[in-house]
C-alpha cells in the first residue's frame, strides 16, 4: 500500500489537511488513519451531546461516503505505531507498513491520568473523546436539580475541569473543584476576570478548593474519599479529573523526527524529517509574535493548521502566521481567549481593564499586545484580534 499523502489522525486537525490536500490536488491519492473507531467528530461539540442538547450524529464532520467522493480513504480504528522516514513508510498495528510520498502527524494528546494511590479503584470520568461524552451523559440525574445528594468533585481548573463540573450540577450532585493555583483559569484571567468566573459557580453550589493536591483516595466501594494535600478529606459519588493532555507522539520515538513535548515544526509546519509535517495539538511551533515555543490546544487553531499544512503537502506556498481565538461558557458565563495567553517571561506584563459588563486582560510583550481574554461578553473581540495580529500597543 502506498499514499502520496498519509495523515495520521483523524481530528480536525487531519481532516482538514486532507481536505485542503484534495482542493490543490484533483488527483492524489490520501489516506486518513484514525485510531478511534467512530466516524471524524466535532470535540467541541462532545458538551452538548453530555447535557442531552444534540445527538452524536450531529457531532459527525463527515459520513465514508462523503469522503469517498473525494477520494479520501478514511480509516478509522488503525493505529500507527511508528514511522520511517528513510523509507517513507508507517507501520500499523496489524502489522501493514504503508508508503507515503508526504506524511502529516496530526495525533492529538490524550487526557493527563491522575495518579495516585487508590486510583485504581475509582472509576474516574475524563473527558476528551466521544466515549468519555457517552459515559458522563448517561450518568444518573440529568435535568434533576435537587439530584441525589451525592458528591462530586472536580480535579483541575481548566476548561475541561469547567465542562466536568457543569455535568455533574446539572445531575444535581453537589460539587467541589480541587486546584493547585490561585484560581480557576490561573493567570489566563485578570484577576476581576477570574473572581467574576468563581462567583458564577459559587452561585451554582461549586465549592473551589485552591492551593491543593489530591494525596491519595481512601475508602471502599460504596464510600470514596480524597486525601487533600491540606489534609482536608473530601468525598465523592463521581471523581472528574481534567488535568490537561499528553501529546501523542511516543510511536514516534524511534523516527529521528525532533520531538519536545509535541512534533517541532517550523512557520511551514514542517517537521525536522523530509516530507514529515505536523499539525494541531500536536504540533510545537514557535510563535513569532512571543518568541516562544507553543502547543497550542484549540480547535481553530488546529483546523487552520491542518488547513497550511494540507495546502503545503500538495505544493502550496505559504507560513502558519494565524492568530487564534477560542471560547466557551461557564454556567453560562462567556469566556474568551485569543493569542498566547499562556505565555510569560522577559518582556510579557499583563494589564487588566474592565469594559461594561466585560472583564479583560491583555498579555504585552515589550509594550504590545500579544493576547487578551476576556470574561463577560466580549464586543471588541474582532478589534482585539486586529491588536494582536498588528502588534499594537494598548491605549
Ligand atoms: C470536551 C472538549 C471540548 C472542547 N471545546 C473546545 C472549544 O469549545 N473551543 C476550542 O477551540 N477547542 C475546544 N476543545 C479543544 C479542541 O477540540 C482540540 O484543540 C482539537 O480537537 C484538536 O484537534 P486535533 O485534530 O489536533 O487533535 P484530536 O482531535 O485529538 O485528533 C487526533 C486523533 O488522532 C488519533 N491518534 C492518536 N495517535 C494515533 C496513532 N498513533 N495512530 C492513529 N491515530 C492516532 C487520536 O485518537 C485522535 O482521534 C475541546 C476539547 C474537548 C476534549
Amino acid at each position: 500500500m502506498h499514499y502520496d499523502h498519509l495523515i495520521i489522525g483523524g481530528g480536525i486537525a487531519g481532516m482538514s489537511a486532507a481536505q485542503a490536500i484534495r482542493v490543490r490536488d484533483g488527483h492524489c491519492s490520501i489516506a486518513v488513519f484514525g485510531n478511534e473507531p467512530h466516524p471524524v467528530y466535532s470535540r467541541v461539540l462532545l458538551p452538548h451531546v453530555v447535557r442531552g442538547r444534540v445527538g452524536e450524529g450531529k457531532t459527525y464532520l463527515g459520513t465514508q461516503p462523503e469522503f469517498a467522493a473525494r477520494h479520501i480513504t478514511y480509516l478509522p480504528g488503525r493505529t500507527v505505531l511508528s514511522v520511517d522516514p528513510a523509507l517513507h513508510a508507517v507501520h500499523l498495528d496489524d502489522g501493514t507498513e504503508v508508503g507515503y510520498g508526504k506524511l502529516l502527524i496530526a495525533t492529538g494528546g490524550r487526557v493527563r491520568a491522575l495518579q495516585v494511590p487508590g486510583i485504581e479503584n475509582v472509576d474516574v470520568r475524563y473527558f476528551q473523546t466521544l466515549d468519555d461524552a457517552r459515559v458522563l451523559r448517561d450518568l444518573p440525574g440529568m435535568g434533576n436539580p435537587a439530584g441525589s445528594g451525592a458528591p462530586a468533585v472536580v480535579i483541575g481548573g481548566g476548561f475541561i475541569a469547567v465542562e466536568l463540573a457543569m455535568a455533574f450540577v446539572e445531575r444535581g450532585m453537589p460539587t467541589s473543584v480541587v486546584l493547585r493555583g490561585d484560581g480557576m483559569f490561573g493567570n489566563l484571567l485578570g484577576p476581576a476576570g477570574r473572581d467574576r468566573v468563581e462567583a458564577v459557580m459559587a452561585a451554582k453550589g461549586v465549592r473551589i478548593i485552591k492551593h491543593a493536591e489530591v494525596r491519595e483516595v481512601v475508602g471502599g466501594p460504596h464510600a470514596q474519599a480524597l486525601v487533600l494535600s491540606n489534609g482536608e478529606q473530601l468525598p465523592f459519588a463521581e471523581l472528574g479529573v481534567g488535568i490537561g493532555l499528553e501529546l501523542n507522539v511516543e510511536f514516534l520515538a524511534q523516527s529521528g523526527i525532533t520531538l519536545s513535548r509535541g512534533v517541532l515544526v517550523d512557520e511551514r509546519l514542517h517537521s525536522s524529517m523530509p516530507d514529515v509535517y505536523a499539525a494541531g495539538d500536536v504540533a510545537e511551533m514557535v510563535d513569532a509574535r512571543v518568541g516562544q515555543r507553543r502547543i497550542v490546544g484549540n480547535w481553530q487553531n488546529a483546523m487552520f493548521q491542518g488547513r497550511v499544512a494540507g495546502d503545503l503537502m500538495a505544493g502550496g506556498e505559504g507560513v502558519f502566521d494565524a492568530v487564534t481565538t477560542y471560547s466557551i461558557t461557564c454556567f453560562g458565563l462567556p469566556i474568551t481567549f485569543v493569542g498566547a495567553v499562556e505565555v510569560t517571561g522577559d518582556g510579557i506584563t499583563r494589564e487588566s481593564r474592565q469594559s461594561g459588563e466585560a472583564f479583560l486582560q491583555f498579555v504585552l510583550k515589550d509594550g504590545r499586545v500579544v493576547s487578551a481574554s476576556c470574561v463577560g461578553p466580549f464586543a471588541d473581540r474582532a478589534k482585539v484580534v486586529e491588536m494582536v495580529k498588528a502588534g499594537a500597543p494598548l491605549i
